[in-house]
């Protein structure tokens, strides 16, 4: 056996292609492969799969193969033109690469299995390419599982904003409750947001008024790109999400308080967390500080009380005790907890809608975290297409097509 018909064995080449010649480099650690086809040979028409098509010319062309133990490989080929009865001159695919591509198939199933699990970065730097062509690679194959990608069965979607870069630029996720997995991601955090998502679900074979239950959180933004984009979508307001709007009116009672009640410093967190999270000293300082008669535990028991809201055996019981619970809230003469009860008043279907839905954002905070993760792992990434590419690959449950 030739070390050439090892090789032909080797890269699976099929007639009429096969390994000429190749070149061993040690000091280089390269391996270069010429491959070729022999005079007279035949092809099949890229456009119309005509057979027997005679080559028209040839231009010269290199792609990155998996390596050979330590030596970097590539194949060199003169690609034909071929003449096709029917559609003129067309120039052949090659059973290697991708068109456009300079890498190999295995090549990019290999890379895309490491940058699976690893910042892009890190990826090239390990097979020393430069990692702008390996995002190219990723987003190839990211945009067209997505392409195929099926969202006939969408009913149910949650969604919420994530940071993108740095401070401001924002993207919001959309979320399908019932994959789960990322449907769409869209540039910013308005209403044109969520006609972008109506418009990709319709691309993907789904459509807007199949949607009939959201969960988003309080923003107006939101709210208004569902009524006009989502037409029979029910709202339901994360449960969190309004838990912690009566959260943070706890907080600014306890911060405009301590400014008289010094015993409330560094309690911060005590009044925060829930009852049963609670250290055996916090709960200790807790039980003290319930003693004295501060603001602070008052809006803490408005709070408590506002999650027990949740538990409630039915919407009708739920909604009786919202009822109670806003008259308590609004006389409380803390300023902080009725403007909260008032945002939760203005918000009431959707927040009793819970009891119907049961659905909460818990998923996409989870999505969320992850995406976080390997955004600081990556040190951020170069631009918004990147990021969303990502958060497909982590989140998308899409099925990439990796060449085998
Ligand atoms: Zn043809």
């Amino acid at each position: 056996m030739r070390d050439t018909d090892l090789l032909q064995l080797a890269l699976g080449l099929t007639p009429p292609w096969e390994v000429v010649a190749s070149r061993f480099d040690v000091a280089a650690r390269r391996l270069d492969m010429d491959v070729a086809f022999p005079k007279g040979a035949r092809f099949v028409c890229p456009a119309c799969g005509a057979t027997d098509c005679p080559a028209y010319d040839t231009t010269g062309m290199t792609w990155r193969h998996l390596n050979f133990f330590q030596h970097e490989a590539y194949l060199h080929a003169r690609v034909p033109r071929v003449t096709c009865k029917t559609c003129g001159v067309k120039r052949v695919a090659v059973p290697w690469a991708r068109e456009g591509s300079g890498f190999t198939l295995l090549f990019e199933a290999l890379v895309m299995a490491m940058m699976a699990v690893m910042p892009v970065a890190a990826a090239a730097r390990l097979v020393r390419e430069h990692d702008t062509r390996l995002w190219r690679i990723l987003h190839h194959y990211v945009e067209e599982a997505r392409r195929r990608a099926d969202h006939s069965s969408v009913i149910r979607v949650a969604f919420d904003e994530t940071a993108a870069r740095r401070g401001h630029d924002y993207v919001s996720l959309f979320v399908d409750l019932d994959g789960p997995r990322v449907l769409f991601v869209a540039d910013g955090k308005d209403a044109a947001a969520v006609e972008a998502f109506a418009a990709d679900l319709v691309e993907h074979g789904g459509a807007a008024e199949n949607v009939s239950e959201v969960c988003i959180d309080m923003s107006p933004a939101f709210i208004k790109g569902t009524a006009a984009h989502l037409p029979n979508a029910g709202i339901t307001f994360d449960k969190f999400h309004a838990v912690k709007i009566v959260n943070d009116a706890v907080d600014q009672v306890r911060r405009a308080e301590q400014k008289t009640r010094p015993e409330l410093k560094k309690s911060r967190y005590i009044w925060l967390k829930n009852k049963d999270n609670l250290s055996g000293s916090q709960r200790g300082v807790l039980s003290g500080l319930s003693h004295l008669n501060l603001k602070t535990a008052r809006a803490y028991q408005i709070r408590l009380a506002f999650q027990d809201f949740y538990a409630a055996p039915s919407q009708e019981a739920a909604e009786a005790f919202l009822k109670k619970w806003y008259f308590w809230a609004t006389h409380s003469r803390l300023t902080p907890i009725a403007d909260a009860a008032r945002t939760i008043k203005r918000h009431w279907d959707g927040v009793l809608r819970w009891f119907d839905s049961k659905i909460a954002n818990g998923l996409i905070e989870g999505i969320n975290s992850l995406v976080q993760a390997a955004k600081a792992k990556a040190r951020g990434y170069r631009s918004t297409r990147n990021l969303k590419a990502i958060i497909y690959m982590i989140a998308g449950k899409l099925e990439l097509r990796l060449p085998t």
